[in-house]
């Protein structure tokens, strides 16, 4: 677990145990706000526990940036905080919580590599959304949250302009191949999402997975992106078929991905596959 501050207000944990997932919380002139809330609930614990002590300020908000478990499983640690996401986020997360039986949590125990990191789980769902965008203003600092999807379709960004952070979840992946294959993934959100962030004035890009970063990352990752998206209507349209478009998409340079690792591979796979089915369906 790496924890690391950036600029004066910025407080960022990664967990090098599940994928490098990322956490992260912004100092405002009287309170803490936190962004996602992690899959580790000891480790979600201490860095609440640190910020606190390091700012001597109070955590009272929340914001989630997607649904996906490794975002949102911290929640109970925040429990006392209004805790927003998109409405559709709201709504996902509310269905699909009763799902998670206690064999799907034993599953997820599997996949951490932390034999405590799901111990005394408590689902705990938002308790507040927002449509479209919002704001949230303390002193004279400024966040901005807004739903943009894309990764799904909830997802959402939250903006700092003061201390020129933005915090992507999984609409960020840096140093590693982004996972696209949820239904509601929308890869022309997804792109226009991307340059929409390189438009913004930001120091500090704290993606979903992997380190933050400044703006060169991001446009190595839209330039792939777009790449894709062109390769595959072009091929296409000089009548190729899936499996052909699929295998030269599959071979475009990129981040590459452990060929030895089966899920990678596979989570590889499922997203182009994903681009594809969006491609033709255009
Ligand atoms: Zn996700």
């Amino acid at each position: 677990m790496k924890y690391e501050k950036f600029g004066d207000n910025i407080y960022v944990m990664i967990d090098e145990l599940f994928y490098d997932v990322v956490v992260g919380a912004i100092e405002l002139p009287t309170k803490l706000i936190m962004i996602d809330t992690g899959m580790n609930l000891r480790k979600i614990k201490e860095f609440r526990e640190k910020v606190e002590e390091v700012t001597k300020k109070k955590f009272e908000t929340v914001f989630l940036t997607h649904f996906h478990g490794d975002h949102v499983i911290g929640n109970q640690h925040f429990s006392d905080c209004d805790i927003f996401a998109s409405k559709w986020t709201v709504d996902r997360l509310n269905i699909g919580f009763p799902k998670w039986t206690d064999e799907v949590i034993e599953e997820q125990k599997k996949r951490i590599d932390d034999p405590l990191a799901l111990e005394g789980l408590e689902l705990t769902p938002a308790n507040k959304s927002f449509e479209g965008q919002m704001e949230l203003v303390d002193g004279d600092v400024k966040v901005i949250v807004k739903q943009t999807g894309g990764h799904t379709k909830g997802s959402s960004y939250i903006y700092c302009p003061n201390y020129k952070v933005l915090f992507a979840g999984d609409n960020l992946f840096i140093d590693s191949y982004h996972w696209g294959g949820e239904e509601t993934c929308d890869p022309d959100k997804w792109i226009d999402t991307l340059k929409e962030y390189l438009s913004l004035d930001v120091d500090y890009f704290v993606p979903g997975h992997g380190p933050v970063s400044n703006k060169e990352p991001l446009k190595y990752i839209l330039a792939y992106f777009e790449l894709v998206k062109s390769t595959m209507l072009k091929m296409a349209s000089a009548g190729k078929s899936e499996e052909e478009i699929l295998k030269k998409c599959y071979n475009l340079d990129f981040y590459p991905i452990n060929e030895e690792e089966k899920g990678d591979v596979e989570m590889k796979e499922l997203t182009l596959k994903k681009m594809y089915i969006w491609v033709n369906e255009k």
